[in-house]
């Protein structure tokens, strides 16, 4: 045992914690769930049924693929984590990467492989090895340089040499050029072999391979000699000077290399270095500029601040430089050419501007999703994580990831801590049970907020919840970004989705408005629960800022959602938005927050006038959710205002340019365009599908008549029994209760409506205007804009005051606050207020109807949310609401009595939407009350109607 390393030693060689070799190796598919070990103290007490709190201790459970790890029990979570980690490691024989040889033995070893790369079983190797293929083009080479290698090819096309030259010279890493020494070292000592000449840059065999060895390794198919041309992109070091297309002519003979060479004004293939693939995971996509030989003696830097680091006349090559994530000097060439895996003929495709700006953006996290949508003018990453089934595009773990990717960052690390929930055991005898939380969990599991005491809450959720945490390091493993928040969720993936999501949203924020202050970038991280070293934050982005066309401060910041704020984005002036033209019959069936749209769309780039117009982007099937940021805000806003069916065409101004050179193409159109005149964007879209949220797909499928509208149907009949003459719907949201009181005889004289969602009021306004002019009863109409927690004096005295549905969609506090003005101030006879009932959830979530792509996984649960829709703040248990409303009721002079529609008061549990009624027992005191306020008006009108006004 004494001689045997311990797993924890063999971690500590290197850099990374044990949890991140783990998640390096197996990803999201560690699953570590933390269990609460209650120590068996002396001080328990046997036979009592309260379980007691001795002090705690945890035990780690591991899952991974092949096998489960039960760590030792520790008096910290983390510990215990780390601990069944390093168990793994141990366990399944883990080589740490960094376990790897010294500088000594990797020079050994680098001579090996370069004795191997030499041998003439490499040279037919099949499959073809990538650098095999740069061996035989070598001997096609004319002249003096038949046969020779350049040395910077050796590194770049086996990974093998790269990993070796890296363990002897870390910086290899950022400066590719620094392979060349140490191959032409390691080749001193294989003088036999191969020869090397530092002037040349080049490796070569020095006896000639048998013909025979030459002729088998050779592909029989090649043709005929025929010049092939392909596109790459010049990136002039200068970032005054444009990129450009050129062509390069690679005919079947002769190395490509060569012919880019020639484009770099460089004498010769050997001259070229070519950067690390870039671009997708699978791409031959490289950088290819100038080996000067001034690198051999600057001191590289570890990261490209380059201008001090080189004091030549060479200077950082920022685009290609930020591309790469490596250091590159002057002029490059962006060119998808190489030998692969696949076959022994050379591989190539074209590099248009269009790519060039697909690869920029895609540094970008909005970029990957822009661009895996396929909609790249049309698509935002969405400002919250609603549910899984109604997000579209890549999900934000996976985005995460290859933004990961594409700025050489290690891969993210994930931890995941399953809380297993204190639920007190059931207890025979009632079928149901409250469970008792304690308030540390009750905050954990939902914002709490509010006077309502919220102790007692139905367990209708299982007994885990999860929380993740996420890591982001370097690849010289400093860690950048940590993000660990307190929300936690049923489902794992739901915890991890959401975690990457607050990282992402966060880098985006820093991306799309790089000037932003420090203290800025700081208090956004704050709100999403991001941490983040500034210095090693910097270091990884610094050349980020002179490359991505900056936004224009139209943005004070970035707005954020949260899941449950999405009503916020109502609030957004109608900005931008220029010569909106709607056109079609309104079929009536609109888009609400939550609902899945489908539209079609183009997107033209049109000059001033209209007299030159290029098609940027098309999509004849293009899904979003509604109300979460999904598309581009000028696009959110005009759908709101279609119905099914409808066609729109709207104006709005460029985004940065990079955008729309990703989506062109026709690049040198486009580019004339802008340069030549004043352009915009212009969007033509047909509305063709409107998905309805859960919520309401869920109402309409499992009531009959739907919830909604016995609701409805509930508020009206008292409205009808109590002989009201005058009624104010608080909330009257698009106005269905407005609306149904119409088709009734009543003793109604003046209707009034208020809501914050100035878009609904619209709505409600156009269907009461209809509606009213053949109506006979009413006198008067009125729909005010304006918050229910606001007094306005217009309100007071009411017969009777509805509320349906509505204070779910405020904070605790905020309802309760309603509660007091309405019955203080507002002082209707009758006030109906209606909610869902929380208990009720677990009956609609189990029969939720099933949705076209709804993954089986999802049935049960298809949301991450808890609630019935995601605007909800809260949903209140039968508990909660009557001691609302009993208290409130009592405090005002009230009486109250329950109710509610769908489902039953005897049966458990209960009504799906619960309702209390409110009666003023007696007049407020002193009428004068409302004279005093007679001028307080908060309320702003947006529509009135009068009988006396219309029927003339
Ligand atoms: N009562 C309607 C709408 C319910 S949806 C119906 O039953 O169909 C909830 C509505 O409450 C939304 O229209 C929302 O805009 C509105 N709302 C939320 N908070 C509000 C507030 N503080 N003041 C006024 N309306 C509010
Ligand atoms: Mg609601």
């Amino acid at each position: 045992m004494e001689n045997e390393k311990s797993p924890a030693d063999a971690v500590k060689k290197t850099n990374l914690t044990p949890k991140a070799i783990i998640s390096q190796k197996f990803g999201s598919k560690a699953c570590y769930k933390v269990e609460e070990v209650q120590e068996s103290s002396e001080k328990g007490c046997p036979g009592l049924a309260i379980p007691q709190k001795g002090p705690c201790s945890y035990r780690c459970i591991l899952q991974l693929p092949e096998i489960t790890i039960e760590s030792g029990i520790f008096k910290r979570k983390k510990d215990a984590e780390k601990s069944a980690a390093e168990m793994a490691i141990e366990k399944l024989g883990i080589q740490i990467s960094t376990d790897s040889p010294t500088p000594q033995e990797a020079s050994d070893l680098l001579v090996e492989r370069l004795t191997y790369l030499f041998s003439n079983e490499f040279l037919s190797s099949d499959p073809p090895h990538p650098l095999s293929g740069h061996l035989r083009a070598a001997l096609e080479r004319e002249g003096d340089l038949c046969g020779l290698v350049p040395l910077s090819v050796m590194a770049v096309y086996d990974s093998k040499l790269n990993n070796l030259c890296k363990c002897i010279n870390p910086k290899v890493e950022s400066n590719p050029f620094l392979v060349i020494p140490l191959i032409m070292r390691a080749a001193s000592r294989l003088s036999e072999l191969v020869a090397t000449s530092e002037g040349q840059l080049s490796i070569w065999r020095k006896n000639l391979y048998p013909p025979e060895v030459i002729e088998s390794s050779v592909d029989q198919q090649s043709g005929t000699p025929q010049s092939t041309l392909v596109e790459a992109i010049h990136i002039p070091c200068s970032q005054e000077k444009a990129i450009e297309l050129v062509i390069l002519d690679i005919s079947s003979t002769g190395y490509y290399l060569d012919v880019i060479a020639k484009k770099l004004d460089l004498a010769d293939a050997a001259k070229v270095l070519i950067s690390r693939a870039i671009g997708k995971a699978s791409s031959e996509t490289r950088l290819y500029f100038a080996a000067h030989q001034s690198y051999l003696i600057v001191p590289s830097s570890d990261h490209p601040n380059a201008k001090e680091a080189l004091h030549s006349e060479v200077s950082l090559n920022a685009r290609a430089s930020y591309l790469s994530s490596q250091d590159i000097y002057g002029d490059a060439i962006l060119a998808s050419i190489g030998f692969t895996w696949r076959s022994k003929d050379l591989f190539y495709e074209d590099v248009s501007v269009q790519s060039y700006y697909r690869i920029l953006i895609s540094k970008i996290p909005s970029g990957i999703y822009k661009l895996s949508r396929e909609a790249v003018l049309t698509a935002e990453f969405p400002l919250a994580f609603t549910t899984r089934t109604n997000w579209r595009g890549p999900l934000p773990r996976d985005v995460l990831f290859t933004f990961c990717r594409q700025h050489r960052l290690s891969e993210p690390v994930f931890s995941t801590i399953s809380t297993p929930s204190k639920a007190v055991s059931e207890s025979p005898g009632s079928s149901k049970k409250l469970k008792v939380t304690d308030s540390s969990e009750e905050e954990t599991e939902r914002a709490s907020g509010g006077a309502i005491s919220t102790d007692a809450r139905e367990s209708v959720e299982s007994a885990v919840s999860y929380q993740c945490e996420i890591k982001i390091f370097s690849k010289s493993q400093d860690l950048i970004i940590e993000c660990s928040p307190k929300d936690s969720f049923k489902k794992q993936n739901d915890s991890i989705q959401n975690t990457s999501f607050k990282i992402i949203s966060w880098l985006n924020m820093y991306f799309k408005d790089l000037n932003l202050p420090s203290e800025k970038l700081k208090s956004t991280a704050n709100v999403l629960n991001v941490q983040f070293s500034h210095e090693n934050f910097l270091k990884e982005f610094v050349l980020s800022r002179s490359i991505h066309t900056v936004h224009h401060a139209e943005t004070e910041g970035v707005k954020f959602l949260e899941p449950n704020t999405m009503s916020m984005l109502n609030t957004v002036p109608e900005q931008g938005v220029q010569s909106l033209n709607i056109e079609g019959p309104d079929s009536g069936v609109c888009p609400s927050n939550g609902s899945l749209l489908c539209i079609s769309y183009s997107v033209f780039l049109v000059t001033e006038g209209e007299h030159m117009k290029e098609n940027l982007e098309s999509n004849p099937k293009f899904e979003f959710e509604i109300g979460v940021g999904a598309v581009i805000p000028d696009l959110e806003v005009v759908v709101t205002l279609m119905s099914i069916g409808q066609s729109a065409c709207f104006k709005t101004e460029l985004p940065p340019k990079e955008f729309i050179l990703a989506a062109a193409v026709n690049s040198a159109r486009t580019l004339s365009l802008l340069s030549s005149k004043s352009c915009c964007l212009e969007y033509s879209i047909r509305l063709l599908q409107v998905t309805e949220p859960l919520e309401d797909r869920m109402e309409k499928a499992l009531f009959s008549p739907p919830l909604s509208k016995q609701r409805v149907e509930y508020a009206v009949q008292h409205i009808k029994e109590s002989g009201a003459t005058t009624l104010v719907d608080f909330g009257c949201g698009s106005g269905s209760l407005l609306d149904s009181i119409l088709n009734y005889p009543t003793a109604l004289e003046k209707i009034v409506g208020v809501d914050i969602s100035q878009k609904s009021l619209g709505r409600a306004a156009k269907i009461l205007h209809s509606k009213l002019s053949n109506n006979t009863g009413i006198n008067s109409a009125i729909l005010y804009d304006g918050s229910i927690t606001d007094f306005d004096s217009r309100l007071c005295g009411f017969d009777i005051g509805t509320c349906l549905e509505v204070i779910e969609h405020m904070e605790e506090d905020q309802a309760c606050l309603f509660g007091d003005v309405v019955l203080s101030y507002f002082c209707p006879k009758v006030l109906i207020v209606s909610t869902p009932n929380y208990e009720y959830n677990v009956i609609l979530q189990k029969s939720s109807p099933p949705s076209q792509e709804e993954d089986p996984d999802e049935k049960t649960q298809s949301q991450s949310c808890k609630f019935r829709n995601h605007d909800h703040k809260f949903e209140w248990t039968r508990e909660q609401f009557n001691h609302w409303a009993t208290e409130l009721a009592a405090k005002h002079n009230y009486s109250v009595e329950f109710s509610g529609v769908g489902g039953s008061a005897d049966l458990e549990p209960g009504f799906a939407s619960q309702i209390a009624v409110f009666k003023r027992i007696c007049p407020p005191q002193g009428e004068d009350l409302f004279k005093n306020a007679d001028t307080e008006h908060h309320y702003q009108v947006i529509w009135e109607w009068s009988s006396s006004t219309s029927s003339s």
